[in-house]
C-alpha cells in the first residue's frame, strides 16, 4: 500500500495568506502546506481522504488519475472544499462514490446543492454515490476493509480511518479507549498536531506524542500542522526516533 501525504497543513494552509510569520518566508519546500488530504492506493485501488480546496492542484500534482471513494473525515472545509472539482473523475468514470458520517452527507448536500439534485440536473455538474459510514461498522474498499475509528474534534464526533496496518486520524483532540483498541498492531499511524501551545479542538505536539506512545505503531507521522509548529527542520530535531513530521508530497509504501 502506499500513502501519498497531498497536504499537511492546517485549514488556512502555510503560508498564511499575508502573514510576517518566519515560517510563512520559509525556503525549505517541506514549510509550504496545502490543506490536509493523503492518497492512499493500492494494486489498482485508489482512495482519497478528504477533498479540501487545494484537491485540484494536488491531483495534479499526484497524477492520480482514478479515485474508487472519497472518505470524509468531517464536514469542515479545509476538509471538503473541493468536492466540485471531481468533475474530471465524473466525467471518465461516472459517480463517484463518497463515505461520510450522515451528518456530514447532509452538509455535502446543503453547501453543494447542484451535486446532489436528482431533477433538472446541470450536465456539466459532478454525480456522487451516497455511503453512510456508521461507527463499528467496516466497510470495503477494493480488496481491503476500512474501519472506522470514532474521535472527538473539539465536541464534534468525526472519523479517522484505518485500512490494513494503517491508520489516519486529523483533526483529534480526544480519543476514547474503545477506539484506541482499534489501532493495535499499526505499521503507520498517521496523526494530526496543531502546534505545541494547546488548542481547544486539535492535540497539539506532546497530546500527539503521548497518544503515539500509547498506540505503538511502528512508525508514526504528524500532520495538520499550522505554521506556529515552527519550521520543519528545527520540529523534526525534537521528536522520538519512529515519528516524522508529515510534509506535502512525502510518499511511503508499507
Ligand atoms: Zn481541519
Amino acid at each position: 500500500m502506499n500513502v501519498w501525504f497531498l497536504g499537511t497543513g492546517t485549514s488556512q494552509g502555510i503560508p498564511v495568506i499575508g502573514s510576517t510569520h518566519p515560517v510563512s518566508f520559509s525556503s525549505d519546500p517541506r514549510d509550504k502546506r496545502l490543506r490536509v488530504s493523503v492518497w492512499v492506493y493500492w494494486e489498482g485501488h485508489s482512495y482519497i481522504i478528504d477533498c479540501g480546496p487545494d484537491f485540484r492542484q494536488q491531483m495534479l500534482t499526484c497524477g492520480c488519475v482514478k479515485i474508487d471513494g472519497i472518505l470524509y473525515t468531517h464536514e469542515h472545509a479545509d476538509h471538503t472544499a473541493g468536492l466540485d472539482d471531481i468533475r474530471p473523475y465524473f466525467f471518465r468514470q461516472g459517480n463517484i462514490p463518497i463515505y461520510a458520517h450522515k451528518r456530514v452527507l447532509r452538509n455535502l448536500e446543503k453547501r453543494f446543492d447542484y451535486i446532489f439534485e436528482e431533477e433538472n440536473k446541470y450536465p456539466g455538474a459532478p454525480s456522487v454515490s451516497v455511503n453512510e459510514v456508521i461507527n463499528n461498522e467496516p466497510f470495503p474498499a477494493g480488496n481491503k476493509t476500512v474501519i472506522p475509528i470514532g474521535i472527538l474534534h473539539g465536541s464534534l464526533e468525526i472519523f479517522g480511518y484505518r485500512i490494513g496496518n494503517f491508520a489516519y486520524l486529523t483533526d483529534v483532540k480526544t480519543v476514547a479507549p474503545e477506539e484506541t483498541e482499534k489501532l493495535k498492531g499499526l505499521k503507520v499511524l498517521v496523526v494530526s498536531a496543531l502546534r505545541e501551545e494547546p488548542h481547544h479542538s486539535h492535540f497539539n505536539l506532546d497530546e500527539a506524542l503521548d497518544f503515539i506512545a500509547s498506540v505503538k505503531p511502528e512508525r508514526a507521522y504528524i500532520t495538520h500542522i499550522s505554521h506556529m509548529m515552527g519550521f520543519h527542520a528545527e520540529v523534526q530535531g525534537k521528536l522520538p526516533a519512529n515519528v516524522f513530521l508529515a510534509y506535502d508530497n512525502l510518499q511511503i509504501t508499507l
